[in-house]
């Protein structure tokens, strides 16, 4: 019986390993430890995915969060290890970049436990941003490095990672999109009148929520173009709190804030949506698989294939002409091209070669 022992701590995480743990069931001669190490805890971040997608409860719950990137990664690795040496794996299974990936590859390396990267290769060349420095060096320390684009595993080969162990496999946030959009649920806290167009907006980079004057930039914005049509804006927690704590800033009434939905609701908010505006990695790709334009707030993308295709265009909050662009990206069609992140099957296709 060969042993993964699955590492998951954040949002998006529970999207990808739900996709992975589903093909892992499917197949003869292998099981799976599910280590949630914490990171993320509100009831809306992390059980209500859980709930809904159908993931088992976790096996180990460390219960790390709250803290600094410092102490919830140190913290994550000395607790990790014990698990790792008890369960004794034969693969230890990573997923993008938070603390979680960076702390569950470093506690398995130095015990030895070869290491599967799920959506390894991603860039954006900014190590300002605690993701890049997670993912660059889990990459560097990982054994099976599955790449969900073809950009991803060119930026692996350029950094003279072994070839042999880079798999280009598509993108397990695709097989999520196709498994789970027949079951979208309408949001139960969002009044919207039927037909009537409204913009999706999500927002929780370190970038543009730790930055005051960007954040009050990201604001004024929303609040600029939700006087011609609504913006839902489901909030995540690290947002509301540095928006809680900034002096007299308030939505207006054209922008729908809501606590974070579940994956659910936000397939149906993706599906009925004008258009996307986000910092979210994860949110760029499902506006395209859902044929909608996108903005980012952001200077820079991992996922450049979307900006270079025109589905998506990079917007700085700060830009003076930020509503202009989003207003134009509004109308534009979105032709569906999906070939860029795979068939569909990337969850198949990375478990058979780590059964390989
Ligand atoms: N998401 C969600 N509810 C929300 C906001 C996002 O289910 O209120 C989902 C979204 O559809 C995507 C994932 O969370 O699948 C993206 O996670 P996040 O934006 O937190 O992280 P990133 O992708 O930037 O790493």
């Amino acid at each position: 019986m060969i042993k993964i022992a699955t590492i998951v701590g954040a949002r998006p995480q529970f999207i990808k390993a739900a996709t992975v743990s589903r093909a892992i069931a499917k197949r003869q001669g292998v099981t799976e430890l599910l280590i949630h190490t914490g990171q993320h805890f509100d009831v809306n971040m992390s059980d209500l995915f859980f709930n809904e997608l159908d993931i088992r409860k976790p096996d180990v719950n460390l219960a790390i969060g709250g803290g600094t990137h410092g102490q919830n990664t140190g913290r994550m690795i000395e607790s990790i290890e014990g698990v790792l040496l008890d369960y004794n794996p034969d693969h230890v299974m990573v997923y993008g970049d938070t603390d979680s990936t960076l702390a569950g590859a470093l506690a398995a390396v130095k015990i030895h436990i070869p290491i599967a990267h799920v959506e390894a290769g991603l860039r954006s060349f900014n190590r300002l941003m605690p993701e890049e420095i997670n993912r660059v060096l889990t990459d560097h320390i990982s054994d099976l490095l599955f790449a969900p684009t073809e950009t991803a595993s060119k930026n692996l080969r350029q950094e003279g990672i072994n070839e042999t162990k880079v798999h280009l496999v598509g993108d397990v946030m695709y097989d999520a999109s196709l498994y789970y959009r027949e079951r979208s649920l309408s949001p139960k806290y969002v009044k919207l009148i039927d037909g009537t167009p409204f913009y999706l907006c999500t927002i929780h980079r370190a970038e543009n929520t730790d930055d005051p004057k960007r954040l009050k930039a990201i604001v004024s914005l929303i609040n600029q173009i939700s006087k011609d049509t609504n913006v839902v804006l489901p909030l995540h927690p690290r947002t509301r709190l540095a928006i809680k704590n900034m002096d007299k800033e308030a939505f207006s009434e054209g922008v729908k804030v809501l606590h974070p939905v579940g994956y659910l609701e936000m397939a149906w908010l993706l599906a009925n949506c004008q258009l996307v505006l986000t910092d979210s990695g994860g949110v760029q790709k499902e506006a395209y698989f859902y044929q909608k334009p996108c903005v980012t707030l952001r200077e820079e993308t991992e996922w450049v294939e979307l900006v270079e295709a025109g589905c998506n265009q990079l917007v700085s909050p700060v830009d003076p002409n930020a509503a202009n662009s989003i207003q134009q990206m509004s109308s534009v069609q979105i032709e569906h091209n999906c070939s860029i992140y795979g068939n569909g099957d990337a969850a198949g296709k990375l478990l058979s070669l780590i059964l390989d």
